[in-house]
């Protein structure tokens, strides 16, 4: 009897054991199948949650029906660029023609930060990713668009404040997870007159708006964002010697695009930002063509 319950007692654990994986895949199998959780709402002390994204449709885009803004400017040999020691105007030559070689070719030289352009996150940090090693899928981003071009036009010297992000959310919802972060500031309508655009004073001092560094912690930090971008040549302020904002997206090993061209153009959300910079091997940033895609 006693052999017998024994012999019950080794099978069972036995029967047991060898169903113990079984289960395992079969709960597995069930949690695959569960429904993904829904887009994240606001966690405590946070402003709305994020407005449920347009879905971007490529056959709607190819066909024309998706608006299509392209926030590049054209670049010249008098394209605004950062006036430090070392960058040179952008420049063009025509090394064949038409008419006298039956082809036209030409060949250019340009500072990496001139016209609309990416910093990579080595930029202003090392041991960080340099243009080319931004992976594909950094570079799309679903985007928001803040306005501050009114608090500009009160002052040059305007940073985008932790206060300006929460005061957007309240009104257009939390910033998506994965978003590029765009800044209208107006500065781009003095595109095409460089000395303007830098806004030196007297002193050489330069005064163009920027984020502030505490922006950048925030949405680096309490939001997941992929990049940011604004229309100055700096996301740094003019007047800044730290490049704080520069060293916190670098750290962060996120991107900037500076020199964005009709963000006024731009709804406040509900939009898609493809960046694509030439891939330049070790480069600390890029010419970028940038298109934001309304769905
Ligand atoms: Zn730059």
């Amino acid at each position: 009897m006693r052999r017998w319950l024994l012999t019950c007692l080794v099978l069972g654990c036995g029967l047991l054991l060898n169903l113990v994986p079984e289960m395992r895949t079969i709960r597995e199998t069930q949690a695959a199948q569960r429904p993904a959780p829904q887009a994240r709402t606001a966690r405590s002390g946070d402003d709305d949650p994020s407005p449920q994204l347009p879905a971007l449709s490529f056959a709607k885009l190819v066909s024309g029906k998706s608006k299509i803004v392209d926030l590049t400017w054209g670049i010249n040999e008098k394209s605004a660029f950062w006036p430090g020691d070392g960058y040179a105007p952008f420049e063009l030559h025509t090394i064949a023609t038409l008419a006298e070689d039956g082809v036209l070719s030409k060949t250019f030289s340009s500072p990496e930060h001139l016209g609309t352009h990416i910093d990579a996150p080595n930029h202003f940090e090392p041991q960080q990713l340099s243009v080319d090693q931004i992976p594909p899928e950094q570079l799309f981003a679903p985007g928001v668009m803040i306005d501050v071009a009114p608090a500009v036009s009160m002052d040059p010297d305007y940073r985008l404040s932790v206060d300006d992000i929460h005061r957007f959310e309240k009104i257009s919802g939390r910033i998506p997870d994965g978003a590029a972060v765009l800044v209208y500031t107006g500065w781009s309508r003095y595109w095409g007159n460089a000395t303007r655009y830098a806004n030196a004073d007297a002193m050489g001092k330069m005064h163009f708006p920027g984020f502030s560094a505490e922006a950048i912690e925030f949405l680096v930090r309490q939001r997941d964002i992929r990049g940011v971008g604004l229309d100055t040549m700096s996301v740094d302020y003019g007047l800044s010697r730290d490049f704080a904002v520069h060293h916190a997206l670098g750290k962060a090993g996120r991107w900037g695009l500076e020199n964005l061209a009709r963000l006024k153009n731009l709804p406040a959300s509900g939009f898609y930002l493809i960046v694509a910079p030439m891939k330049i091997e070790t480069g600390s940033g890029a010419p970028a063509r940038v298109f934001a895609v309304v769905p």
